[in-house]
């Protein structure tokens, strides 16, 4: 049996992806979620906390970011002589050992990459929560999924977790502010990006241009 449209002077045109009902929403309320009246299947999602809360998120990301990249991340000790590292730090002491490839890939991933996006989310974010267009909206917000992609910021502490394990016999190591705050960093990208909804941000921006 094939579903119909459901008749409301709603204005997006939404394909549930199981069955490809076709259905026109308004915009959502925070915490509402669409499903297909057919299969059930989840059609769209607005986050509970609304844009409020991705704002705030991505913006305890940023403070995070800037505290990661400005105080040591660890403090090794051998043989009495101390070396302080930082995440940048990291990527210069690759270079300098003939590894420029690593060293541009570590950079992207770990320092630009999530710089672009955290700011590109945030502006974003609060463009469509201002309910004004700030200039260049509609292309940020198209890049934010080629940019995810190049933030493997996980995969980094992974690194780092290994070169503990590698290290420990070898060296004494300290702990520094900006690994505590590279945690955190993990932790709330990942909430932040659960409060991030692009298909209901696309919604916002094409139904105030309609309206
Ligand atoms: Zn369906």
């Amino acid at each position: 049996m094939q579903c119909q449209p459901r008749n409301s002077p709603a204005t997006t045109l939404v394909a549930c992806h199981e069955c490809d009902s076709l259905y026109r929403f308004e915009p959502l309320v925070p915490g509402a979620t669409a499903r297909c009246g057919c299969c059930g299947a989840v059609l769209l999602r607005y986050p509970r906390g609304g844009l409020t809360r991705a704002i705030a998120l991505y913006t305890t990301a940023l403070l995070l970011l800037l505290l990661a990249n400005a105080f040591p991340f660890l403090t090794l000790e051998i043989s009495g002589r101390q070396e302080v590292t930082t995440i940048l730090g990291a990527s210069i002491a690759l270079y300098r050992q003939g590894m420029g490839e690593l060293a541009v890939v570590v950079l992207i991933t770990t320092v630009l990459g999530p710089a672009l996006l955290i700011s590109s989310s945030l502006y974003v974010t609060f463009s469509v929560h201002m309910r004004r267009y700030l200039p260049f909206t509609r292309t940020l917000l198209s890049w934010i999924s080629d940019l995810a992609p190049w933030v493997m910021l996980d995969v980094f502490m992974l690194g780092v977790l290994v070169a503990f394990v590698k290290l420990g016999n070898m060296a004494t190591m300290h702990v520094g502010l900006s690994l505590y705050a590279f945690v955190g960093l993990i932790l709330v990208s990942a909430a932040a990006s659960a409060a991030f909804d692009p298909h209901m941000l696309w919604q916002q921006l094409d139904y105030r241009k309609k309206s």
